[in-house]
């Protein structure tokens, strides 16, 4: 199969050789036709599988007919993180050379002006997460009722993000005659139900099951003690000893983490970079340029950060922590080994994780195994007993003071699926002050201007600091106050 056969105009097929494809990917192959003949489409693909230029490409070719007017966007693109939709945005620029189209990018985090004059310009394709397109749309900046191609991508993270009532607002605003396609890795009831409302007579289009790991990453699980000292120092081995070591994500659970280990990488000196949910946009895309130029070897990161990034040659995963949801192993390991290539995805398991463990080598129907011995599982099966602590005792006082005042949050922007109202009774149960609790839900895409109080995104105080580390025997205290899902 070639490109010329998918029915693309003259202008795509040209951006489409000169970026090197000669190929459509199957999920490709499957959509384009449909997608210019106007057809609803459901789409069952997680990213690496070409998805974008699936449906970037026919929509190039369907814009070219029509022109937009100021404040009313011809199609909408909803993203669930900045990351992602930055990357729709360059999908847009490669293949989209040929034409002179406005393709503008609504994120959290960027400027609502420069945003505003884009939009008055008229945009053929707007690219938007959730939070952002409402808050300008609140504001009266924006038109709806010019949309004919509406686009839902990573449907199943958008669910895990909070971001369904915001995506069922957004579809009662644009026209019902509008064509929609929906991508999602997965396909809960809950999404199945949004394609049952949002669809009309879709075709079905599907690729890989996302329970699948590329047979080209060499997975390894390596036993841990508990603190988070001993982990970074199990980590540290692991990147000394790695094979064919050119790049590495490594992965964290919770923000605070993804920072603490960072600074002990760095202060250990290795070359690295962070990436997480709390960081300000310009940060977030300057590390991540950084890490794709090589300038940056290991690249810690969240799962939401991280999710769906298109980095062509990671060499190595690392996860720091056993993932809260199976599924996010697979999309976390998955950042190496793509295209075909070698890759290498080492797991830090402790004693407590027998259950997040069992529940990965049950989804990925594959048993993991052990580089050295394997871990002792405590006799808790993984479910942590209340009051338990991880990362360590204080050893000094003041330490167990500040750890306390500083305390690590839940980190709500990897909060699992379809388990607020657990995190809600867990959080409930700790007796932090009502300004101290973390958000509901992390909205990292909104404006500060819907933000209850200073800690409404961050579940901070505004000028907290990360927590000071130290490998030798560092306390979190006040752990204890963290939802059992969480540890
Ligand atoms: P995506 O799933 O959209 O994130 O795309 C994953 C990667 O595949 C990106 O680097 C694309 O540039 C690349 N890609 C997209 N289409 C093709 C194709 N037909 N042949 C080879 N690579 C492709």
């Amino acid at each position: 199969m070639t490109f010329d056969k998918l029915g693309l105009s003259k202008k795509v097929l040209k951006a489409v050789e000169a970026s090197g494809y000669t190929t459509p990917t199957p999920i490709q192959e499957q959509a384009i036709p449909h997608v210019l003949e106007k057809r609803d489409v459901l789409g069952i693909a997680q990213t690496g599988t070409g998805k974008t230029a699936g449906f970037v490409l026919p929509m190039l070719s369907l814009l070219e007919k029509g022109r937009a007017r100021a404040r009313m966007p011809r199609t909408l693109i909803l993203e669930p993180t900045r990351e992602l939709a930055a990357q729709v945005e360059e999908n847009f620029r490669k293949y989209g050379q040929n034409h002179k189209l406005n393709v503008a990018l609504l994120i959290g985090g960027v400027s609502f002006d420069e945003q505003f004059r884009i939009l008055d310009r008229g945009a053929d394709v707007l690219i938007a997460t959730p939070g952002r397109l409402l808050d300008h749309f609140e504001r009266g900046k924006l038109l709806m009722q010019g949309v004919e191609i509406l686009i839902i991508d990573e449907a199943d993270r958008m669910l895990d993000m909070g971001f369904i009532p915001d995506i069922e607002r957004i579809v009662k605003m644009v026209p019902f005659t509008r064509q929609t396609l929906l991508f999602s890795a997965t396909m809960p009831p809950e999404i199945e139900k949004l394609a049952n409302q949002f669809l009309q007579n879709p075709v079905s289009v599907s690729v890989a099951p996302p329970s699948s790991a590329s047979k080209t990453i060499t997975q390894r699980a390596v036993a841990s003690p508990s603190e988070d000292w001993e982990k970074r120092a199990i980590l540290r081995g692991l990147i000394d000893n790695a094979k064919d070591l050119k790049n590495a994500i490594v992965f964290c659970n919770r923000k605070v983490d993804v920072s603490n280990l960072w600074k002990s990488l760095d202060k250990h000196g290795y070359s690295a970079g962070a990436l997480h949910g709390d960081m300000d946009q310009s940060s977030r895309t300057a590390t991540l340029k950084a890490f794709k130029d090589n300038k940056i070897k290991i690249l810690v990161a969240s799962d939401v950060a991280a999710r769906g990034l298109d980095i062509p040659d990671v060499s190595h995963v690392f996860n720091f922590d056993v993932p809260v949801n199976a599924e996010d192993y697979v999309h976390r390991i998955g950042r190496t080994g793509r295209a075909g290539r070698e890759g290498a995805a080492f797991m830090i398991v402790t004693p407590n994780d027998q259950r997040g463990f069992e529940d990965i080598e049950k989804l990925i129907v594959e048993t993991i195994a052990w580089d050295g011995e394997p871990v002792e599982w405590d006799e808790y099966g993984g479910k942590r007993r209340r009051g338990a602590k991880r990362g360590g005792k204080a050893d000094k006082p003041d330490e167990r003071k500040r750890g306390q005042k500083t305390r690590a949050k839940p980190d709500r922007e990897e909060e699992p699926a379809g388990k607020p109202q657990k995190a809600e009774r867990s959080a409930s149960k700790t007796e932090a002050p009502r300004e101290d609790r973390a958000p509901k839900r992390e909205r990292e895409d909104r404006s500060p201007k819907r933000e209850r109080g200073p800690s409404r995104n961050t579940g901070r105080d505004a000028g907290q600091k990360d927590l000071e580390i130290s490998d030798k025997g560092h306390a979190f205290g006040g752990e204890e106050n963290i939802p059992d899902f969480l540890r």
